[in-house]
């Protein structure tokens, strides 16, 4: 298989479009996939044949290819319509006007979800563990040491516990109520990222800022005031955990025809 056709299936570059060189620039770190339209080209808004007007050369940010910063490059028609002037003709592998392709940008929701993700959860396991702190602090003043050692315990994720450690928790839960109660927040959280609904997942996420907040648990305070001040923020962390389907790239509409 020559280079191109390879870049023109990992690109998913189709028909009218195709790849008419790879410039390998090695001490750079970059490749370019120079991509050429063949054929006419349509208005992307009607989708009718349309005479070319000009061409602007674009480049487009595309997901590495074996660690070497990827750009897709094209002249790019601009084509005349009766009916809608002069327009930009559509990138099968783009939104109109973004500088990066549909593939690039999903790659960085992705990310970003996961980033999300895990920052809440080491935020309320941080928390959880200054409550246990100082509640071993002060049972170890009357003497009690029952909280040594249980430091990770109260981190794990109950579903991969083993039976042992899962009766140990129950246990300590009962009798270390305010460490007991910062891991029931954290647990609770935990679940919130189950919904499927963005409606009822941002319901759920301010009734649990409100139980945070008047749990009495200091380091619970600002994890509520987190999900409270920073709605915006916030509400996007739970649409990127719920897919962020409304922020990934439309499918492109490709009136173009060979
Ligand atoms: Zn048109």
């Amino acid at each position: 298989m020559r280079d191109r056709d390879l870049h023109a299936q990992i690109h998913g570059i189709a028909a009218p479009w195709h790849v008419t060189d790879v410039r390998l620039d090695v001490p750079a770190g970059t490749v370019e996939v120079i991509v050429e339209h063949r054929g006419d080209a349509c208005c992307p808004k009607c989708g009718k044949p349309c005479p070319g007007y000009d061409t602007r050369l674009r480049r487009w940010r595309q997901l590495d290819t074996c660690q070497l910063q990827t750009l897709l490059v094209a002249d790019v028609l601009g084509v005349e319509c009766e009916e809608h002037g002069v327009v930009q003709a559509a990138t099968p592998w783009s939104e109109p006007g973004s500088r990066f392709t549909a593939l690039f940008k999903r790659k960085v929701i992705d990310w970003l979800r996961e980033a999300h993700f895990s920052a809440v959860a080491r935020h309320l396991g941080d928390a959880v563990n200054t409550v246990r702190k100082a509640e071993h602090k002060r049972l170890r003043a009357d003497g009690d040491r029952i909280l040594v050692g249980t430091k990770h315990l109260w981190l794990e994720s109950p579903a991969s516990m083993r039976p042992e450690r899962r009766s140990m928790l129950s246990q300590l839960k009962g009798i270390c109520t305010r460490t007991g109660r910062a891991w029931a927040l954290k647990e609770l959280a935990a679940k919130l990222w189950d919904y499927v609904s963005p409606d009822w997942a941002r319901r759920a996420w301010t009734a649990w800022a409100a139980l945070a907040s008047r749990s009495r648990l200091e380091p619970m305070v600002p994890a509520a005031r987190m999900v409270r001040t920073h709605r915006e923020p916030f509400r996007n962390a739970i649409l990127f955990h719920l897919g962020g389907l409304h922020l990934y790239p439309r499918p492109a509409s490709a009136h173009t025809v060979s």
